[in-house]
């Protein structure tokens, strides 16, 4: 490693103690990029690198609430704006019991380098609550969600932050965000992306994520000329980005296997088609019941609970061509790349962000199947909200068709950037370095436009 790359880790390490992941998604970044360095002193000298790992800002409030037996209940709330060189600060909120400081800049560093390859000016960021939505009624949701905004919204707003949804917060709970925002501003502002059609949003903002993750898949197949038709494909998680991915993968012909939540998976050999997926959006986006319930509905369909203390997920040991873990942040170690590999898989498709382990990662490299990684692999989601602010500003909305076309490009505009981007330098077929490098030089250039601020 190159020992201006190393000092740069170990200070990262020390300023920011108890932040494994945050520490992660940096060191992937720093080794992409270190011959960027070599023929550019100028980001060195002007230490782009690490003004880009210091967040601008950091928010951190209390959340108090009040339960349906009437207990008083707190929870802490984040927002971190990371930053703002080439847009207005953007990324999702999660609602996770697990989230926490370190999680929260993992994704929000992540997030300056996926909005950079959309193209679209849009600047990083990220937030969200150790809030758990499951379990609690609407009701609830709705006055956590209320007493959220009420904080959040002093620091948002369109030309500011926009955040949008992530893991736990999905259209119901952007709406009584949003709705909160109007009633504390008013006004009618795109505030936050993945609105409900109604109001403000856009057609394909809910299917973008998983959509671009398989039209990613597909265009690094192509490279091999090959497509997703005939292609088995195991999926993870069960939420938004995994339900369009499976929606889309049976589109082009190909079979999703597998599905999970967190407390296990199911493995259908007869292939998760149309019917099957109604069932499973109607289980999770309205009922909210768990996963074990498919292989009740569906004979010769397998269910396998989580075991506590595994060293791998058997979810990874399936033999398959394709894989799309759109679950969470390292849901894929080292044992399960290898098991993958083992199974047959040379294509895989990160929906979700930081999927893979760094051993993971080294794993699929060598093995020089075709990697996808999160920025590159799921940054539809977050064009596509880029998409449902132009159409909000020009207070116009576009057809279904149109957007789903947009996302398409900008998919293979990522793929291709990524691609190129690997071959400058020195590292042809590698999307990770390719998608840190082709992220990275837009920012930096962006900020030394800028000066020191
Ligand atoms: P959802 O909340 O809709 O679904 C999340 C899914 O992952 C659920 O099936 C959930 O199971 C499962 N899951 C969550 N945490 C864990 C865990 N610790 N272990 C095992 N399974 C878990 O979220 P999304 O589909 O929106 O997000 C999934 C991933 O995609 C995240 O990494 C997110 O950051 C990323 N992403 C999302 C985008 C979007 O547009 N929504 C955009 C880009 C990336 P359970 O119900 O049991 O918790």
């Amino acid at each position: 490693m190159n020992a201006s790359i190393s000092s740069l880790l170990s200070r990262t390490k020390a300023k920011n103690p108890g932040e494994p992941e945050f520490h992660q998604a940096v060191e992937e970044v720093l080794l992409s990029l270190a011959p960027v360095l070599e023929r550019h002193p100028e980001y060195e000298r002007a230490k782009i690198l690490e003004r880009m790992i210091e967040p601008e800002r950091v928010l951190l409030f209390r959340v108090p609430w009040t339960d349906d037996q009437g207990e008083v209940q707190v929870n802490r709330g984040f927002r971190i704006e990371m930053n703002s060189a080439i847009g207005p600060y953007k990324g999702g909120l999660r609602f996770h019991p697990s989230v926490n400081l370190g999680i929260l800049k993992f994704l929000a560093f992540e997030q300056v380098f996926k909005n950079s390859l959309t193209t679209l000016p849009m600047g990083g960021g990220k937030g969200g609550s150790d809030f758990d939505p499951k379990g609690k009624s609407d009701a609830e949701v709705m006055r956590f969600c209320q007493s959220f905004m009420t904080e959040l919204a002093r620091h948002i707003g369109p030309n500011t932050d926009v955040p949008a949804g992530d893991i736990g917060v999905g259209g119901r709970e952007i709406g009584f965000l949003f709705g909160q925002y109007k009633r504390l501003r008013n006004e009618f502002t795109g505030v936050l992306t993945g609105k409900g059609l109604n109001w403000g949003g856009s057609l394909i903002r809910p299917e973008a994520t998983g959509y671009g993750a398989v039209y990613f898949a597909a265009e690094m197949l192509a490279t091999r000329k090959e497509t997703l038709a005939g292609k088995t494909c195991l999926v993870s998680g069960s939420g938004n980005v995994a339900q369009y991915t499976v929606e889309k993968i049976t589109q082009l012909g190909g079979k999703a296997l597998t599905l999970s939540d967190s407390a296990g998976y199911i493995h259908d050999p007869a292939g998760i088609d149309r019917e099957r997926l109604a069932f499973v959006m109607e289980l999770k986006n309205k009922k909210r019941g768990r996963i074990a319930d498919y292989a009740a509905r569906f004979q010769g369909s397998v269910y396998t609970p989580v075991q506590a203390g595994a060293k791998s997920n058997p979810l990874w040991s399936h033999k398959a061509q394709c894989a799309f873990p759109c679950a969470t942040q390292n849901e894929i170690n080292e044992l399960d790349a290898a098991n993958l590999v083992k199974g047959g898989v040379y294509a895989v498709a990160e929906g979700a962000n930081m999927p893979t382990t760094l051993g993971g990662v080294n794993v699929f490299l060598d093995a020089k199947i075709l990697f996808g990684p999160a920025k590159a692999a799921n940054a539809g989601g977050v064009a596509v909200s880029g998409l449902e602010m132009s159409q909000n500003s020009q207070r116009y909305a576009w057809s279904r068709e149109e957007v789903d076309a947009k996302l398409h490009g900008i998919m293979k505009n990522i793929h291709r950037a990524a691609l190129d981007a690997a071959e400058r330098f020195g590292v042809p077929g590698n999307y990770v370095a390719g998608a840190n490098i082709a992220g990275f030089l837009k920012v930096a250039d962006a900020m030394l436009d800028q000066g020191l601020v």
